[in-house]
C-alpha cells in the first residue's frame, strides 16, 4: 500500500485474537484484497497468538507442547498490523481505542470501525476461598501450571512418611464436568497413571474428583453419549459426584455441598465462563454481562462498532429467544460473519443477519477414547478419537501448528508422555485476577 492508500484507508480495529478476532482479521483482509476496498487492519491481542483452546486439556496433561496450541499471529496474517497490548478502554465518541503494550507504555488506536472480540474470563462463584486457592483452564500459562502443580504434588507424596498429607498430595479436585472439565480429568488422570507407572505405585491412591450441579456429565452431547462419558470417568477410577458443588475451599482441603470434606491441594475450576471484562468498562447493553449486538453483530446505536464470539451476546436465529453459547463454533463463524458486515458497512458487499446451526461436538476422553456427535450421528470410543483428532488437526489454522499436534498424537501411539514439569509459572500468574490482564 502506498503512504496516500493508507491514509485514505477505512480504519479497522479488531480487539482479541481469539477464535472470533483472528478470523475476522483474516477475512477482512482477504476479502478486501479481493474486492479492492481500501481497509487497514490493526489487531490489538494481549497475546500476539491465537491459542487453540480446546487442546488446553492435552497441554496439562503433558500430551502436547504449548507452542503447538499457539497460533503465531505475526507469521499467519500478512496484511495485519499486530499489535501486542491490552486495551483498557475505548473511547466510543472519540474513536481510538487505549491499550497497554509490553513494555507498559500506554497509547491509542484510532478506528473507523471497530471489532469487539475479547472472549471471556471464567466465571467465579462467591464460595469461600475458591480465587485465592483454585486454578483455571483458560490460558497455556494456567495448562502450564496444572501440569507442574500435578507433577509436583505426585512427587510430594512420594517422599512424605505421612499418609494423610501423602493424600492431599494425591487429590486433585476438579469442578465442571462440561467438555473443558472433563477433558481435563482425563488426561490428568492419564498423566498421573504414567508416573505411577514410572514410579511404582498404585494408580489408584491418586484420586480425581470430579463435581457438577448438573445432573449428568457433558449434557451438550446427548443422554446416550452422556452416560458413555459417565461409564468410562468411573472406570478410570474418577470419582464423579453430580448435583454437587463447592462449600468452600481451603489451602488444603474443600468442603463439598454434601458436606463431605476433600484433603487436597489441587482445585480446579472449570464451571464456565463470563464476557471479558473489558465489556463493563463501555457503558453499553448488555445481557449475562455480554455485550448486546443485532443479528448483523453491530451494537445498537453504534453502526460502526461490532462484536462477537464469547464477549457478546449474538441472537441465536436457530432458537428464537436466546442467545449462541460461548463455543468455537460460533466464534469462528461469527468471525466469517464479522467480516462480511464490516465490509458492507464501508461499502463492500451486502450484510447478512447471523445463522449458524449447532454442528455437535468432539471431546477427547484421554487414552483410546473420545465421544463426538458430528452433525447429530453419535460416535463413540476409536472412531469417536479419529473424527475428534481429525477436527482438531483440520480446525487449527496454521500448516505448522497442525503438523506439530499431529507428530504429538503420533508420539503419544508409541512413545509415554514425558513427565517433565518446568516450573517456570508461578503460583501468582496462574492465579483467576491474571486472566483478562
Ligand atoms: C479448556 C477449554 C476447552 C474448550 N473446548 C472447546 C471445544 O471443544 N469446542 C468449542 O466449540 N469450544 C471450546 N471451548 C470454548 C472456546 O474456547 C471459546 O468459546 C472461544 O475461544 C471463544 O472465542 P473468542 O474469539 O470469543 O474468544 P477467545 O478465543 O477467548 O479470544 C479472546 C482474545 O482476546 C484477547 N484479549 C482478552 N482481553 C483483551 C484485551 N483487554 N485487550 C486485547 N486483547 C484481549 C485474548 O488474548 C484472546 O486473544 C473451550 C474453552 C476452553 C477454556
Amino acid at each position: 500500500m502506498t503512504t496516500d492508500s493508507l491514509s485514505n484507508a477505512v480504519r479497522v480495529v479488531i480487539v482479541g485474537a481469539g477464535f472470533a478476532g483472528f478470523e475476522a482479521a483474516e477475512q477482512i483482509t482477504r476479502k478486501a484484497k479481493k474486492s479492492n476496498t481500501n481497509v487497514a487492519v490493526t489487531l490489538v491481542s494481549a497475546d500476539d497468538f491465537m491459542l487453540y483452546t480446546p487442546l488446553l486439556p492435552e497441554v496439562a496433561g503433558g500430551l502436547l507442547d504449548p507452542r503447538f496450541v499457539a497460533v503465531p499471529l505475526n507469521q499467519t496474517l500478512p496484511g495485519v498490523d499486530v499489535i501486542a497490548g491490552r486495551v483498557e478502554s475505548v473511547d466510543l465518541d472519540g474513536k481510538q481505542v487505549q491499550y497497554v503494550g509490553r513494555g507498559g507504555e500506554t497509547a491509542v488506536v484510532p478506528w473507523d470501525r471497530l471489532v469487539l472480540t475479547p472472549g471471556s474470563v471464567t466465571r467465579l462463584f462467591d464460595i469461600p476461598g475458591l480465587r485465592e486457592h483454585a486454578l483455571g483452564l483458560k490460558s497455556t500459562t494456567e495448562a502450564l501450571y496444572l501440569r507442574d502443580q500435578l507433577l509436583r504434588e505426585l512427587e510430594l507424596a512420594s517422599q512424605t512418611e505421612d499418609s494423610a498429607l501423602a493424600e492431599q498430595h494425591r487429590t486433585v479436585v476438579i469442578v465442571g464436568a462440561s467438555y473443558a472439565g472433563t477433558e481435563l480429568v482425563s488426561q490428568m488422570r492419564a498423566l498421573a497413571d504414567e508416573v505411577a507407572e514410572k514410579r511404582h505405585f498404585d494408580p489408584s491412591s491418586v484420586r480425581f474428583v470430579l463435581l457438577d450441579v448438573a445432573k449428568q456429565v457433558m449434557p451438550e452431547v446427548g443422554d446416550k453419549l452422556s452416560h458413555k462419558v459417565l461409564d468410562v470417568l468411573r472406570e478410570r477410577g474418577i470419582d464423579v459426584r453430580l448435583e454437587t458443588s463447592l462449600e468452600s475451599v481451603s489451602a488444603d482441603h474443600v468442603v463439598l455441598t454434601d458436606g463431605t470434606r476433600v484433603p487436597t491441594r489441587t482445585v480446579v475450576w472449570a464451571a464456565g465462563v463470563t464476557a471479558n471484562p473489558l465489556i463493563a468498562t463501555l457503558g453499553l447493553p448488555t445481557e449475562k454481562g455480554r455485550l448486546k449486538v443485532g443479528t448483523d453483530l453491530a451494537v445498537d446505536g453504534h453502526p460502526d462498532v461490532f462484536a462477537a464470539g464469547d464477549a457478546a451476546a449474538v441472537p441465536d436465529l436457530t432458537e428464537p429467544g436466546s442467545v449462541t453459547p460461548p463455543t468455537a463454533q460460533h466464534a469462528i463463524r461469527q468471525g466469517k460473519a464479522l467480516a462480511r458486515n464490516v465490509l458492507a458497512s464501508v461499502g463492500t458487499g451486502t450484510a447478512k443477519p447471523y445463522k449458524h446451526s449447532n454442528l455437535g461436538l468432539v471431546v477427547d476422553l484421554g487414552p483410546g477414547f473420545a465421544v463426538a456427535n458430528p452433525v447429530g450421528v453419535h460416535l463413540s470410543g476409536l472412531p469417536a478419537k479419529a473424527v475428534t483428532r481429525g477436527y482438531h488437526l483440520f480446525s487449527l489454522p496454521r500448516g505448522v501448528n497442525r503438523w506439530a499436534v499431529a507428530m504429538g498424537y503420533v508420539t503419544d501411539v508409541f512413545a509415554d508422555r514425558s513427565l517433565v514439569s518446568f516450573g517456570t509459572v508461578t503460583g501468582d500468574e496462574a492465579k483467576f485476577y491474571a486472566q483478562g490482564r
